[in-house]
C-alpha cells in the first residue's frame, strides 16, 4: 500500500502544480512553489515531467486576453493540449469565446436574443455557435476538451443549477446535459456574475487583488464576489443577486417577484426605456453604446445617474466585505465611454455613503474585457477542469 500511498501523492502534487499555474499563467518555478506549499525540488521535478509530457511549456511574454494584466513569462499549459468555449447565456443573448488551455482567446461570436423565453433554441443556438468558432479556428473538434456556460441563475459547485425565476422559462431544463450531449464534452456551470468575477480577477481590472467586488450592467444586473482569494458563492449559490436589492423609492415589479429591485433601475432594459422618451421607442441596447461613445449629453445623464445609484447601494457591501477594488462590467462595458461614465459616478458615490469608520478610498474600476467577462469567466471555469482531467489521466512517474 506504501506504493499506492506514493502514486498518489505525486499524483495529487502533479494537480496542484498544474492548477496554480492554471489560476496564474506565467509564474516562476519559485512562485508555484510558494503558493502550493510543496518544495522547490518537488516543483522542478514536476514541471521537468509535466513539460516532458507536453502538458506545461515556457512561455513567451504575452498579454492577457482583453488587453488587461501585466505582460508575464514563466510557465504555462500548453496550447496544444487542446481547446475550451466558455458560453454567456444572458437574458438579452448569448456570447461565446474560445480559448486555448494557455489562455490564448482563439475566436468569438455573440448573438442578441430572447434567451428567457426560448431556452431550446438559445442551447441549440450556443451549441452550433461553438463549433462553429472551434472549427473556424482550425482546431478539431476531439480537441474540444470541456465547455464552460454562465447562466444567469444562482448554481453551487459548478453543477446544481438553481430554479427561481431568474430565468423565466428554464424549469427543469438540464443545461449542462444538454449542451454535453450537443457539444461531445464535458459542461461545467457557473452563475454568471460569478464567473465575470473570475475573468476580471485572472485577466482583467481586478488582476492582483484578492478581495473584490464585480458589477454586472446588462439586462441581467448581478454581482461575483472574491472573498480572500476564493470565488465567494455562498450556501446555495445564490451569493451576490446584487440586481435584486430593493432601490428606495424605486417602483417597478421585477422578473424576481419583487418591488423596485436595483436590476428595475440601472438595468439594460430599464435604460433603453428610459431613452425611449427623447430617442423614439425602438431605442436599442446598441443605441445607447453608440450614443455613449459619441458622449451624447442625455446619454451621459442616464449613465451617472445608474452610476450614483450603484455606488450609494455599494456602500453596504464594502461595509461588509472590505474589498480592495470594485470592478463594473457586463453588457454596458462595451462602450468604453459607458462604463468609465457609470464608473466614475460609482465612485464619487461610494466615496460619499462609507461610514468614517471605513474611512478609505475604494477604486471603482472598468471592466477592460469589453462586456466579455462572464463568456471567458466561462472558459476559465471550463480550462481549470479540462487542465486536471488532463493530468488526472496521464500516469504518474515511474
Ligand atoms: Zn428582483
Amino acid at each position: 500500500m506504501v506504493d499506492g500511498s506514493l502514486e498518489s501523492l505525486r499524483a495529487r502534487n502533479r494537480q496542484a502544480v498544474v492548477a496554480a499555474i492554471q489560476r496564474r499563467p506565467g509564474s516562476s518555478r519559485a512562485e508555484i512553489a510558494r503558493r502550493t506549499g510543496l518544495s522547490a525540488t518537488t516543483v522542478s521535478t514536476l514541471v521537468a515531467q509535466l513539460t516532458q509530457d507536453g502538458v506545461v511549456v515556457e512561455r513567451e511574454p504575452a498579454r492577457a486576453p482583453g488587453g488587461g494584466g501585466r505582460p508575464s513569462t514563466g510557465l504555462g499549459l500548453s496550447p496544444e493540449q487542446g481547446a475550451v468555449v466558455g458560453v454567456h447565456l444572458g437574458h438579452g443573448g448569448t456570447r461565446v469565446v474560445l480559448l486555448t488551455l494557455d489562455g490564448t482567446v482563439r475566436g468569438e461570436t455573440s448573438t442578441r436574443s430572447d434567451v428567457d423565453h426560448e431556452p431550446a433554441r438559445s442551447l441549440r443556438a450556443v451549441a452550433a455557435d461553438a463549433l462553429g468558432v472551434v472549427d473556424g479556428a482550425g482546431i478539431g473538434r476531439d480537441r474540444l476538451l470541456g465547455a464552460g456556460v454562465a447562466v444567469s441563475a444562482p448554481v453551487l459547485h459548478a453543477a446544481t443549477l438553481g430554479s427561481p425565476p431568474m430565468l423565466l422559462d428554464w424549469g427543469g431544463i438540464d443545461v449542462a446535459a444538454q449542451l454535453r450531449d450537443q457539444l461531445g464534452s464535458p459542461v461545467q456551470l457557473g452563475n454568471d456574475a460569478t464567473l465575470g468575477a473570475l475573468a476580471e480577477w485572472r485577466l482583467g481590472a481586478a488582476s492582483g487583488h484578492d478581495d473584490l467586488v464585480y458589477v454586472m450592467l446588462s439586462e441581467g444586473v448581478g454581482s461575483g464576489l472574491v472573498v480572500g482569494g476564493r470565488l465567494h458563492e455562498g450556501a446555495t449559490g445564490a451569493a451576490g443577486e446584487f440586481g435584486h436589492v430593493p432601490v428606495p423609492g424605486a417602483g417597478q415589479i421585477c422578473r424576481c417577484g419583487n418591488r423596485g429591485c436595483l436590476e428595475t433601475v440601472v438595468g439594460a432594459r430599464a435604460l433603453v426605456a428610459d431613452l425611449a422618451h427623447s430617442r423614439g421607442p425602438n431605442c436599442t441596447l446598441d443605441d445607447l453604446l453608440r450614443l455613449a461613445d459619441d458622449g451624447d449629453a442625455g446619454t451621459m445623464r442616464l449613465l451617472a445617474d445608474a452610476g450614483r445609484t450603484i455606488g450609494g447601494l455599494l456602500a453596504a457591501l464594502s461595509v461588509m466585505l472590505d474589498p480592495a477594488v470594485v470592478v463594473i462590467g457586463g453588457d454596458l462595458s462595451a462602450s468604453g465611454l459607458a462604463v468609465e461614465t457609470v464608473s466614475r459616478h460609482a465612485h464619487e458615490a461610494l466615496g460619499r455613503s462609507l461610514p468614517p469608520v471605513s474611512n478609505r478610498d475604494v477604486p471603482v474600476l472598468p471592466s477592460a474585457l469589453r462586456g466579455r467577462s462572464e463568456a471567458l469567466g466561462a472558459a476559465l471555469l471550463a480550462s481549470d477542469h479540462a487542465a486536471l482531467r488532463l493530468v488526472g489521466a496521464t500516469p504518474g512517474p515511474a
